[in-house]
């Protein structure tokens, strides 16, 4: 520095032609001519408020403000004149030009100032009437020396104005390097397949294009709470191994260094200078040997948590500056935008390889489904093994809907999954089984050999109880086998067979099995005409309204009468027993009971027209109710017929009102608010609880026949009627007991409070156009008085 500004003043000097005779010259006028300093100084001072920005600018960047500018100024001015300029005083104005550029202070200015300097010394100069020899010398000599003065001002002035742009320059160029660092990262976000690919991509890019030493990206092991290196890159020459420095334990989300910080605080961790950050004390061998002396950290986030972190490692000193902070932030965020949508790309891919595995397998149980069972049959049919039959096996948990009513589906789904367990267990040995309907599975097994201790032990394993959320659940199923040889078996005939086989067993309680035989297809051919058959019979009216009477029992007073269909078919009324199993689950139901409807409204109409009051009450399925059109149906019935309140009562089987309770209710307290009336059918025969039947919207309970008719051979009915009886009367809703069929059972049931009866013993039902007749000959008949005791 000292050399340089030798060798400057030296040439400056004999630019301008200033010698040491000068110097000399003005050393010994320099009193004379600073004779005025305290003008000199105002002067200073008044040229300098008339620039107020730099004046601003000088009091904001100099200690003493404007005042010590001013006699800083002065000094320097003095000293100029009195002293002969060496290196140092050259290097001196040199730094005082650099200041000036530093604090923004515009040249223009300087010179303004050496000017004020120039005339008032001149003006001095004629104040000190020197000889005219002396005094053109000393003009010389001043002006040379104010021009030496304000040229090496100049010349710090340019000198920090281009270093300043070479730093420009540098930045300008580091930050092209980081754009360029930026969309080559863009591209590979956008290409990358895997994660580890698009990794390993960014770090080489910011070698090769940001011109970094070292880049890293670490990715956070949640189990261990460490940084594991995921990728890293170097320049040529450089090492740069994946785990140093210096052991893993320094990379961790409790690491003071700048990773550890940049994971906690999820903001970007800058090093300008690695040598004054005493937290890098670890890595300081490493730093040193790869001669690295900035550093920058950058947390990556994905969904708002820190996961990993990208480190770039710069051999210039500062090299970050704020510029480049935000460039290198934007990078960091853009990666984890990429991650995110990889992230979703992956899940994606997941849930395509999980679409085609449901695609073929239940969800709940992972069991194959229906589809795919198939397959595997006939992938049995078609194997080549010792033996020749296959066996295809359909389970059903009977009731199941009731399990599910009684522990909600969260409690279905326990059962169903252990079911899938047992049955997985002690099939897959032998065969395949797959989950093909809300509560059925179906097994298949060419082990024919093994077959009737699969069964046995199938329905044993079936038969104990579950434990579900607390409670041990008791369950049964029923199963359904259908054999046949290879050679003559079809996947579709096989499972069909097995599902009737099951229908058979299923009509028998408890966890039963059966085989199923040839005889089960002649029957199921009879029901498919029947079922034919029934249709056209809709249809050429051939369906006849019974009417069964319902009694007050104290009173023997006619309180209503239960519509019962009949099929007049080969001169005989048919009762439902015989043809409903043919039509249930089809929408022959639906049809049948829209026209009962029709027809029970027709028939308390036409009574009324009468003037009889008989309420009527009509049988629903539950495939009716739980049809979507079910109230529009109604409201345009009742809009249709209109009938007093209470003369329309609809009724319910109380297995209906377990499933979809929620939608049930809503549906009966519609048909409430038209004024028809609810009754339970067949009460106690569901597995309802008695609190879950007592929010129920009903207005009558009706006890099924089944345990009044035998009342007085089974003691246990008795309890159970007394039960219902209380439980009606507790919960104030009227009672209606069905199969009275004699006298010794009406009287016993006025003794257990029952008030309102039907059944063979008052009467069996008959048709419509009989029962206004039947009514007037029972009230007025006496005979029948003597049942009342
Ligand atoms: P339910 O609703 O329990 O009807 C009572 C059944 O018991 C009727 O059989 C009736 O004839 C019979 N019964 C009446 N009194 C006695 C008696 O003292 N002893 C004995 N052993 N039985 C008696 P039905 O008419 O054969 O009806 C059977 C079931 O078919 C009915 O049971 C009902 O659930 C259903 N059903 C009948 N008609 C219709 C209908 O029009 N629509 C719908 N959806 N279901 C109907
Ligand atoms: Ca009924
Ligand atoms: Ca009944």
């Amino acid at each position: 520095m000292l050399k340089d500004n030798t060798a400057l003043m030296e040439r400056l000097c004999r630019f301008i032609g200033i010698r040491q005779e000068h110097f000399h010259l003005l050393a010994a006028h320099a009193p004379a001519l600073l004779a005025r300093r305290d003008l000199l100084g105002k002067e200073f001072y008044w040229y300098l408020l008339k620039s107020a920005d730099t004046a601003e600018l000088l009091n904001r960047h100099l200690p003493q403000g404007s005042e010590g500018l001013v006699s800083r100024q002065l000094d320097h001015l003095a000293n100029m004149l009195s002293q002969e300029l060496d290196a140092d005083g050259a290097g001196a104005v040199v730094m005082l030009g650099r200041l000036h550029y530093r604090l923004g202070v515009s040249m223009v200015w300087v010179a303004g100032a050496y000017e004020r300097y120039l005339a008032h010394l001149l003006g001095r100069l004629a104040e000190m009437a020197v000889p005219a020899e002396l005094n053109s010398r000393l003009v010389r000599a001043i002006n040379k020396r104010i021009l030496l003065d304000q040229m090496l001002q100049l010349h710090g002035y340019q000198q920090a104005m281009e270093e300043e742009s070479h730093r420009q320059n540098l930045h300008a160029q580091a930050m092209s390097r980081l754009y360029a660092t930026l969309n080559g990262v863009s591209l590979v976000l956008s290409r990358a397949e895997t994660r580890e690919r698009m990794f390993q991509a960014i770090c080489d890019v910011c070698v090769v294009e940001g011109g970094f030493s070292h880049t890293s990206i670490r990715w956070l092991d949640d189990n261990t709470s460490l940084l594991q290196a995921v990728a890293c890159s170097s320049e040529p020459g450089a090492d740069f191994s994946l785990n140093q420095p210096p052991s893993a334990a320094v990379y961790s989300v409790y690491g003071q260094g700048p990773s550890g910080r940049a994971l906690r605080t999820r903001s970007v961790q800058l090093v300008n200078n690695v040598n004054e950050d005493a937290s890098l004390a670890p890595w300081r061998e490493w730093l040193q040997h790869n001669q690295i002396r900035s550093l920058l950290v950058a947390p990556l986030v994905l969904q708002h948590k820190a996961v990993g972190t990208l480190s770039l490692y710069s051999r210039q000193l500062g090299f970050f500056d704020d510029a480049k902070v935000e460039l290198v932030k934007t990078m960091a965020s853009e990666v984890g935008r990429s991650l995110e949508r990889h992230d979703v790309m992956e899940r994606n891919r997941k849930n395509e390889s999980e679409l085609a595995f449901l695609s073929h397998h239940d969800r709940l149980t992972g069991l194959p489904n229906r589809q795919l069972m198939e397959d595997h049959i006939a992938r049995l049919i078609s194997s080549e093994s010792d033996s020749a039959r296959l066996a295809v096996m359909v389970v059903s948990i009977n009731n199941f809907h009731e399990v599910n009513a009684r522990l909600g589906h969260e409690g279905g789904d326990v059962i169903l999954c252990e079911v899938a367990r047992r049955l997985r267990k002690e099939v897959y040995p032998f065969g395949y089984v797959g989950r093909v309907g809300a509560s059925r599975f179906i097994a298949c097994t060419d082990r024919f050999d093994q077959l009737d201790g699969l069964i046995n032990q199938l329905m044993a394993r079936l038969q104990s109880p579950v434990n579900c959320m607390g409670a041990v659940v008791e369950t049964s199923s029923s199963v359904g086998v259908a054999v046949e040889f290879k050679n003559q078996a079809e996947a579709r005939t096989l499972l069909r067979r097995a599902d009737l086989a099951l229908s058979r067993a299923k009509e028998k309680r408890g966890s039963q099995f059966r085989y199923y035989d040839e005889k089960m297809d002649e029957q199921i051919q009879r029901m498919h005409s029947l079922r034919s058959e029934f249709a056209n019979a809709l249809l050429r009216n051939e369906l006849e309204l019974f009417y069964q009477p319902k009694i007050d029992l104290h009173t023997r007073e006619v309180v209503g009468a239960e519509a019962l269909v009949r099929w007049y078919r080969d001169n005989r009324f048919v009762p439902p027993g015989e043809f409903f199993p043919a039509i249930e689950d089809t929408d022959l139901m639906r049809k049948l009971d829209w026209w009962v409807l029709r027809e029970a409204i027709r028939h308390a109409q036409e009574w009324q027209g009468e003037g009889r009051v008989i309420p009527v009450s009509v049988n629903l399925s539950a495939m009716t109710l739980k049809h979507d059109s079910f109230v529009p149906g109604i409201e345009a019935l009742m809009a249709a017929y209109p009938l007093p309140v209470g003369h329309l009562e609809l009724e319910v089987l109380e297995s209906v009102s377990q499933q979809e309770a929620e939608q049930v209710v809503a549906k009966l307290e519609r048909c409430r608010e038209l004024g028809l009336l609810i009754a339970l059918d067949d009460f106690g025969t569901g597995a309802s609880s008695l609190v879950h039947l007592q929010q129920l919207p009903f207005d009558t309970i009706k006890i099924d026949q089944r345990f009044v008719r035998r009342l007085l051979e089974a003691p246990g009915n008795e309890a159970i009627v007394r039960s219902m009886v209380s439980f009606a009367h507790y919960s104030d809703r009227k009672l209606v007991v069905e199969g009275v069929e004699n006298q010794p059972i009406w009287a016993r049931l006025l003794e257990l409070g029952c008030t309102s009866g039907q059944g063979y013993g008052i009467s069996p039902p008959m048709a419509s156009r009989q029962l206004p007749g039947w009514i007037d000959g029972w009230e007025t008949s006496d005979i029948n008085l003597d049942y009342n005791i």
